[in-house]
């Protein structure tokens, strides 16, 4: 019979629940347990497909092509495991299919309410993961304690113990515990209000993860583990690191995976994880130094580029490089140009966007990675532009543009393919998810993926004109990645360059820490090739 573990967090957001959920899956899974996990978003939005970056972060797409929550993208990092579309469950999905099942008259004349209609929808999805090959199931509740959304979460959750039983469930909680500088010491009250917040819904937690600046002294651990009616040894102060991915190595050091198995009634061995301290350790102590180019749109906010950023750093430390990212925002290209930004740089990475805004800085800082030969790697409108440009300046048409971004363009290079709906609503329109690609032979598409097949996940409503194929081919743009069926252009390369590559999806959300994507890896390999090329020029 499954398990379920339950994180909620209090006092403040942002406290990497996420990166918690998912090192704690990997550390059960270590040790053997089969682990799922599952987000719950108490937003009522159906999926972050329709969010502005600047809300929610970046939209994380899963293989089976639903757009989830970016803490998806940590689940799959940590646990090296795809998720899929039940992995991830809104409040608007709940209500959504609530309201359709009163609709559908399911409810033979009973009042629809939150409890208990709304909760079981709840703990029927934290059910349909709790599979015959599942151990245990680990959700986490978005939002923080004491918000109105997240209300329904957490009475679901407190009906979950009562029906399965305090050993077959455990809440962890997670809070802040913040270092006041004028009193210079931590301070205790804001947790022990949320828990005292939880205790009022119901839930008693079973452990608490103490989000500190450095550490959690003894006499802090002390009183909020009588306020929190808890065992010392489950307050566990968890400090910030510059590594992510050091996290699980926190967690198992403070034994919280030990506490989870032995309370959960199950004897099993410590978790392996040579590998992963090996690698964690790789990082650590860099021999070179790169500097890449993220031109986009969303610069103050490194979460709207998470998995770009991840795979990055993934290739970076394979490669033992110290990466350094300068985020670049185009339309100060259109200002100023691309030499200011672009000059010192080893790599120019543009990802994927939406909307015209910045679209002709992207144009121009393709143009300058093509002509002055910089390692250049572009992600769905990385590729878009990457058309663009090839066609404005190397086939001669000037007023070559995507239709997204001028709809009467007379040389619509990238377009909506028949029976793309233009009128269709926003929300699920886009072509979403993993879809295979042959791979051409000859071609550094395939040098760099070593096979002839790949399949990669995307995220988009345009695509490259077909009819334009063979006049790109004889300009030299080498079209290397080819659906299946012969339709869709998936990948685009410059042979005459070290290193130009650009793809109709997203590799960045297929890189796993210790399986880094061929791409990204390849492409930073240029980039440390080009940066002693020209760093010995200068000499
Ligand atoms: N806006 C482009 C399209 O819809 C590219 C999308 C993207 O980069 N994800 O096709």
């Amino acid at each position: 019979m499954p398990r379920y573990i339950f994180v909620t967090g209090g006092v403040v957001s942002s406290l990497g629940k996420g990166i918690a959920t998912a090192s704690i899956g990997l550390l059960l899974k270590r040790r053997g347990l089969r682990v799922s996990l599952l987000k719950f978003d108490p937003y009522l939005n159906v999926d972050p497909g329709t969010m502005n970056p600047y809300q929610h972060g970046e939209v994380f797409v899963t293989e089976d092509g639903a757009e989830t929550d970016l803490d998806l993208g940590h689940y799959e990092r940590f646990l090296d495991e795809n998720m899929t579309r039940f992995n991830n469950v809104t409040a608007g999905q709940v209500y959504f299919s609530l309201i359709q099942k009163e609709r559908e008259g399911r409810f033979l004349g009973k009042t629809v309410q939150v409890v208990p209609h709304l909760t079981e929808e709840i703990k029927s999805r934290i059910r349909l993961l709790a599979k015959p090959d599942v151990d245990v199931v680990i959700s986490e509740i978005g939002g923080t304690v004491g918000d109105i959304e997240s209300l329904p979460f957490l009475e679901a959750i407190r009906q979950m113990r009562l029906e399965e039983g305090p050993q077959k469930t455990f809440f962890i909680h997670i809070t802040l515990v913040p270092f006041i500088p004028s009193a210079g010491e931590v301070k205790t009250k804001p947790t022990q209000h949320s828990v005292m917040k939880l205790r009022e819904i119901g839930i008693q937690p079973d452990l608490l993860l103490c989000r500190v600046e450095s550490e959690l002294p003894r006499e802090a651990q002390d009183k909020i583990a009588l306020f929190a009616n808890l065992p010392r040894g489950h307050v566990i102060e968890e400090p910030d690191v510059a590594n992510i991915y050091k996290v699980p190595l926190i967690l198992k050091d403070r034994r919280v995976d030990q506490i989870i198995v032995e309370s959960l009634g199950w004897d099993l061995p410590e978790p392996s994880l040579e590998d992963w301290i090996e690698w964690v350790e790789r990082c650590r102590s860099p021999k070179h130094t790169v500097t890449i180019a993220l031109a986009g749109k969303y610069v103050h906010l490194k979460d709207a580029y998470k998995s770009v950023f991840e795979a990055l750093d993934h290739a970076a430390c394979a490669l033992q490089a110290d990466l350094q990212v300068r985020l670049v925002n185009t339309e100060w290209v259109e200002k100023e140009g691309p030499e200011p930004y672009f000059a010192d740089v080893d790599g120019i990475l543009i990802p994927g966007g939406f909307g015209h805004r910045g679209v002709e800085g992207k144009i121009q800082t393709v143009r300058y990675a093509r002509e002055q030969k910089v390692p250049y790697l572009g992600l769905c409108l990385g590729m878009q532009v990457a058309c663009i440009e090839f066609a404005r300046h190397v086939i001669g048409w000037p007023q070559a543009n995507s239709k997204e971004f001028d709809p009467d363009t007379p040389y619509p290079v990238i377009t909506l393919l028949p029976g793309q709906g233009e009128d269709t609503p926003y929300g699920g329109t886009l072509r979403l998810g993993g879809y295979p690609a042959i791979l051409a032979r000859p071609s550094r598409a395939y040098e760099v993926y070593g096979q002839e097949q790949i399949v990669e996940r995307h995220r988009h409503r345009y695509e490259f004109n077909p009819k334009y194929r063979a006049l790109f081919e004889q300009h030299g743009m080498r079209l290397s990645g080819i659906s299946p069926d012969g339709t869709l252009v998936e990948i685009v390369e410059i042979p005459d360059h070290p290193f130009f590559i650009a793809v109709q999806f997203h590799p960045e959300f297929k890189s796993r820490p210790l399986r880094p994507h061929p791409l990204f890896y390849h492409f930073l390999k240029a980039a440390l090739a080009y940066r002693k090329a020209r760093l010995s020029s200068h000499a």
